[in-house]
């Protein structure tokens, strides 16, 4: 299914052009455009899916196992020391584009970038509230 207006599915079709890393049946691999490092890439599903939430089970195990072949390959080619993958869903969690992709971003010591949060500090008894309505 290819989502009308979708700009990753254009991308990902090829129809807009990009920085290819890499390319299957299934994926495209591209260069952000407004990368926070060097090297800073996205995975594409060729296929549109908004989000996790609504990713086939499939595609998402296929997402892990290139970000790890494309890990390797970033660090081969760039020594980068670090990388984080970064996958956000939903406006409030940073998501500006509905269609799914992982982040693959090389990380220097000397980068400047900050990819973190506010740690705080709950009870256990928090702890043990939100787990059990998680879990329970
Ligand atoms: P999000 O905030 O949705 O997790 O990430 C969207 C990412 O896509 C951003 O890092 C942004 O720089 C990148 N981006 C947005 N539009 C384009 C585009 O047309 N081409 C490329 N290569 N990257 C894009
Ligand atoms: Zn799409």
């Amino acid at each position: 299914m290819k989502k009308q207006d979708c700009i990753f599915c254009k991308i990902a079709a090829g129809e807009i052009p990009s920085k290819t890393l890499y390319e299957d049946e299934k994926f495209r691999v591209i260069l952000d455009l407004g990368p926070a490092t060097r090297g800073h890439a996205l995975i594409l599903p060729k296929e549109h899916s908004a989000d996790l939430y609504v990713l086939p089970e499939e595609t998402a195990g296929e997402a892990m196992k290139l970000a790890k072949k494309m890990a390797l390959l970033l660090r081969d080619k760039l020594h980068c020391e670090g990388l984080n993958l970064v996958q956000n869903n939903g406006e409030v969690a940073g998501q500006t584009v509905s269609h799914f992709h992982l982040h693959l971003i090389p990380r220097y010591s000397d980068d400047g970038q900050k990819i973190n949060w506010i740690p705080s500090s709950p009870t256990q008894e928090e702890l043990e509230a939100v787990r059990k309505e998680i879990a329970e």
